[in-house]
């Protein structure tokens, strides 16, 4: 590691030891050459990927906007926030683990499906109608009849 107060090209670990947090490596660093001090923190990066809208246009995640999409789907249902919350934080864990730079926004979009099905039907067929319209009625149509079907009639993965 480059020394930041003289440019030198190495400097010495003195001291390493884990954040109070636990999710970084702080390490106390020495210059050779002009004995000055500094400190370095190590992290792992969890970069979530862009995202490849249907125009190929390329957008950052936003996850604001992922929780305002849940809480528009389920307005006035019976669902609470911990468990919109934890819905959230598994469709983030989903996308740090693709490893990819950029999915498709489609990807997401059927993950939010997946999502409110689990939560709740009458949410999921009201977002299904407007998300799905753009798509493939037809899907949407089986999807319906598959639901009617009865409780036993979807397996989940
Ligand atoms: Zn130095």
């Amino acid at each position: 590691m480059r020394c930041p107060f003289c440019g030198a090209d190495d400097s010495k670990v003195i001291d390493s030891r884990l954040s109070a947090e636990g999710d970084a490596i702080r390490r106390r660093r020495s210059c050779p050459e002009c004995k000055e001090r500094f400190t370095t923190y190590e992290t792992a990066e969890l970069s979530l990927p862009r995202l490849i809208k249907r125009d190929k246009s390329r957008v950052p995640f936003n996850e604001e906007k992922l929780r305002s999409g849940f809480l528009k789907a389920l307005e006035k249902r019976p669902v609470n926030i911990d468990a919109i919350d934890a819905a959230v934080r598994g469709i983030i864990r989903r996308l740090i683990s693709t490893g990819e730079r950029e999915v498709e926004s489609r990807l997401l979009g059927d993950w939010v499906m997946d999502a409110l099905r689990e939560l709740d039907e009458v949410a999921y067929v009201r977002f299904a109608s407007v998300y799905r319209s753009f798509q493939d009625i037809n899907a949407f149509r089986e999807e319906i009849e598959r639901m009617e079907g009865g409780p036993d009639s979807h397996n989940k993965e």
